[in-house]
């Protein structure tokens, strides 16, 4: 392409949000967000807003590093609030400890220099409301914290009106149709409008707008909650986001993080399929009485104020998840015109912005920032990927 697109984002969560920002602050300013609900209605604004670095892979911790970043600029520049409370990953065997010295070797390289190894002892040294005798260490990152997906979002949406572009609210996207010219004439609930490239960023919803952009991904979206946990007494000193969940061990776990003095917001936690997937449009209520349960057991058995744990509130949200666990961004293969920007899970919030950088690149064609991330291209998810039953 030799002048700038005209480009039509389908969803304005943090994922489509992100990509819109990145092409206005390219200067590419033709670009249309459409969304059926209001900015951060989807995913975004039920997450917990986690930003942290703790990972192992290379990828995925450049790609993080990146995240952190982003959001410290948002937050310098524009006031997003960062609540910097610190990121505690639990480790119970060796392998595990080796796996975050080896973190911390790999976040050293990306400029990060305050993650560290801690030992039992230091935990509990610092926080001995945790119960730490079947743990033998963690991985903490001291200014990682979170922040509000749903602010995130109306800063973004803000950003990327004041930059010239649109965004269309209560816009559902019926179809689209390539025209004689090789443009796409994206039809939606309220108007039709024309584009060179179309940019999938329908969290959970990905794999109905690819398939009526005939540019079909598979998903499993997963269906998550957190809870909201009262404290009689208020607890000192504050925790960290505590995560009892390491990557890749077949399991979920149970996470925590103090909202304030008197109260924690915990949920479980995965990176894996160990969830069956859902039908996007399944109804999100309160968390189920069994997950609850389950929350507050784990958490009992992690900290030494059992008996004051109330649970005041709950809410449920669907992690888009892909079936390899990995993000999907890049152009599709079968429709070189769509690029897709989904799949990021339970880590949207953090990943955000290196998608969205990923995704303006593909739509651009220009050269890539991360040397990986051909490894996030769309075709690994779009044939002959068998997908599991919606229930
Ligand atoms: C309980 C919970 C806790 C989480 N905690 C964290 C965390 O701590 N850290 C972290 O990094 N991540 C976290 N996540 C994950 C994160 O929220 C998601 O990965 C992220 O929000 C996905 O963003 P998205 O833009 O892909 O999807 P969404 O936010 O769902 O955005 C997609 C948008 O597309 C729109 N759309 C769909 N179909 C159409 C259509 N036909 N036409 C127009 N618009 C359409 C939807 O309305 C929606 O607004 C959590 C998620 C949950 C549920």
């Amino acid at each position: 392409m030799t002048t700038a697109p005209k480009v039509v984002v389908i969803g304005a969560g943090v994922l489509g949000l992100s990509t819109a920002l990145e092409l206005v602050n390219r200067g590419v300013t033709d670009v249309h967000v459409i969304e059926r609900s209001h900015p951060g209605e989807g995913s975004s604004g039920r997450s917990v807003g986690m930003v942290e670095t703790q990972y192992f892979r290379a990828d995925d911790v450049e790609a993080r590093v990146y995240g952190r970043r982003f959001y410290d600029r948002m937050a310098a520049d524009h006031g997003l609030g960062f609540v910097a409370c610190g990121y505690l990953r639990l480790g119970s065997t060796t392998d595990d400890i080796a796996s975050f010295e080896g973190s911390v070797a790999t976040q050293r390289q990306f400029g990060v220099d305050d993650a560290k190894v801690l030992t039992v002892e230091e935990i509990s040294h610092r926080w001995p409301q945790l119960v730490t005798a079947d743990r033998i260490g963690g991985l903490y990152g001291e200014s990682d914290g979170y922040i509000d997906g749903y602010e995130y979002c109306t800063l973004a949406a803000r950003q990327i009106r004041a930059a010239g572009a649109r965004i269309s609210t209560n816009c559902d996207l019926l179809g689209a149709v390539t025209a004689a010219d090789g443009r796409w004439k994206v039809v939606t609930s309220t108007e039709t409008f024309v584009a060179d490239v179309v940019v999938n960023a329908a969290g959970a919803w990905g794999a109905i707008v690819g398939e009526r952009l005939g540019a079909p991904v598979a998903l499993h979206p997963q269906l998550h909650g957190a809870v909201t946990v009262d404290l009689r007494t208020p607890m000192e000193p504050l925790l960290p986001f505590v995560m009892d969940y390491v990557p890749d061990s077949g399991t979920d776990g149970v996470y925590f993080r103090a909202e304030r003095a008197n109260q924690l917001i915990a949920g479980l936690h995965t990176d894996e399929g160990v969830h069956e997937a859902v039908s996007p449009d399944v109804r999100l209520r309160r968390v189920s009485e069994d997950d609850v349960e389950r929350v507050l057991t784990l958490m009992a058995e992690r900290l030494n104020v059992v008996d004051d744990l109330t649970v005041s509130g709950s809410w449920q949200g669907i992690y888009p998840m892909s079936p390899d666990h990995r993000p999907i961004v890049g152009r599709h293969p079968e429709q070189p015109t769509v690029v897709c920007a989904l799949g990021a899970g339970g880590s949207g919030i953090q990943l955000a912005p290196a998608i969205g950088l990923v995704a303006a690149e593909a739509v651009l064609d220009s050269v890539p920032t991360f040397a990986w991330s051909s490894a996030w291209a769309p075709d690994r998810v779009t044939a002959g990927i068998p997908s599991r039953p919606i229930v």
